[in-house]
């Protein structure tokens, strides 16, 4: 399986190791240690920074997909992606507060933290992650919980993929999945800093069932997600698609969102105060997305597991096929942000990565790294 960013295609491993079992992933741990090969788990192959590709091995976990649930609890494979996760957990009517993208893994998101739909709500993927199994670096396979190994288990909640040994199974408490109003609204461009202004207003701050995602490119505006969109309607929208439909559908209507094709640079960062209308930049040919935070993503304390952004009112990622107009466009805002980036949309350029991502937790996510992973076995340009 390809990293889905094109931009690491090209990166060709050694070998790819496909896991079908903790003992699989231990063998191949065995045989970095001993040549000194690097190696690299991959789940769903997004990673921004290209972190699950290396010249050296890459630890296929795909075969590792299964999805049960048991005394309201569901087990994963960590190799599943979220359209498997989804199907899976639809057949019990459940689900996951998680992401969108279907071919995303479930890993990688759940490490990083996990920004989706039913997250005002719900709060992020790894709030509900309840146990994790873990093939560490010295090839001893754990189980992890708020009971066993809980350091391992709070720095799973958020760190990052790939930075204290492999995850082989992920044990979720999920949520029901009930009919959900799905809505996708549209302006003309021109109204852009209007549109913006009012939903840095009402986005953070709405009941937590609205979760209100607004795209900015170059032809429009578009304001998308799932809940009822209530003060938005009042801004006269161009165009409104509402509808109620089972969570499983609503999902994947928005599976295919993204306009941008081709080599794509991403950078985000994470804001608690409003962008001045002013300070917004065109985008010709490029993407503004903002996500909102605030309801239940904050209402966990920052330190209670290794997620450190509880305090954030929304991200923008800034997307495009042109990479100037990205750093000029992030360069230019990130003075109006907090400082702080989403661990899953890791960012090759920032000048000091770490406490960006991980905040007053990084002290503490040091300390567990030395504990369980003294060897340097996995490692990528921005790992703890
Ligand atoms: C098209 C697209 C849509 C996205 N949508 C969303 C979204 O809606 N919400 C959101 O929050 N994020 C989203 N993301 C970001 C996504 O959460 C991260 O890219 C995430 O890390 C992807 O996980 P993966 O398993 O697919 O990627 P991979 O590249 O396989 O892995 C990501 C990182 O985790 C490590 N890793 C993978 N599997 C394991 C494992 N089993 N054990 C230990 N480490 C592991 C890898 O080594 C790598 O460092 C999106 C990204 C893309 C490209």
């Amino acid at each position: 399986m390809r990293p889905v960013l094109p931009r690491y295609q090209h990166i060709r491993p050694l070998a790819v190791v496909r896991c079908h079992t903790p003992h699989d992933v231990a063998n191949a741990l065995a045989h970095a240690r001993e040549t000194g090969v690097h190696i690299t788990p991959r789940g769903g192959g997004h990673c921004f920074a290209g972190r699950s590709s290396t010249t050296g091995i890459v630890l296929d976990l795909s075969p590792v997909n299964d999805v049960s649930v048991h005394d309201g609890l569901a087990t994963i494979g960590a190799g599943a992606t979220l359209a498997e996760v989804y199907a899976g957990l639809d057949r019990h009517g459940l689900t996951l507060p998680a992401g969108c993208g279907p071919t995303v893994g479930i890993a990688g998101l759940t490490l990083g933290g996990g920004l989706g739909l039913l997250g005002r709500r719900y709060g992020l993927t790894s709030d509900r992650l309840r146990a994790a199994q873990v093939v560490l670096p010295d090839g001893r396979t754990i189980d992890c919980s708020d009971d066993q190994e809980p350091d391992l288990f709070w720095a799973l909640r958020g760190a990052g993929g790939g930075q204290f040994g492999v995850v082989t199974k992920l044990t979720f408490e999920p949520v029901p999945a009930e009919p959900t109003t799905r809505f996708l609204l549209t302006w003309p461009r021109s109204r852009a800093a209007e549109i913006l202004r009012k939903w840095q207003e009402i986005a953070p701050d709405a009941p937590d069932e609205l979760s209100a995602n607004l795209k900015i490119s170059a032809r429009e505006v578009t304001l998308f997600g799932a809940g009822t969109p209530g003060d938005f309607l009042d801004l006269a929208p161009a165009t409104a698609d509402i509808g109620t439909m089972p969570y499983v559908e609503l999902k994947q209507s928005f599976d295919d969102l993204g306009d941008l094709a081709g080599e794509v640079t991403s950078r985000s960062h994470f804001f608690r105060r409003p962008i001045p209308a002013a300070a917004l930049p065109d985008a010709p040919g490029q993407e503004l997305n903002f996500t909102p935070m605030g309801g239940a993503y904050n209402r966990t304390p920052p330190a209670a597991t290794a997620f450190v952004h509880r305090a954030e009112r929304f991200l923008v990622e800034h997307a495009g096929t042109d990479a100037d107009w990205v750093h000029r466009t992030w360069t230019d805002l990130h003075e109006h942000s907090s400082g702080r980036v989403y661990p899953n949309f890791p960012d090759p350029f920032l000048d000091d990565p770490l406490p960006a991502y991980h905040g007053e937790n990084l002290q503490r996510l040091g300390e567990i790294k030395r504990h369980y992973h003294p060897a340097g076995l996995l490692r990528f340009p921005q790992s703890l």
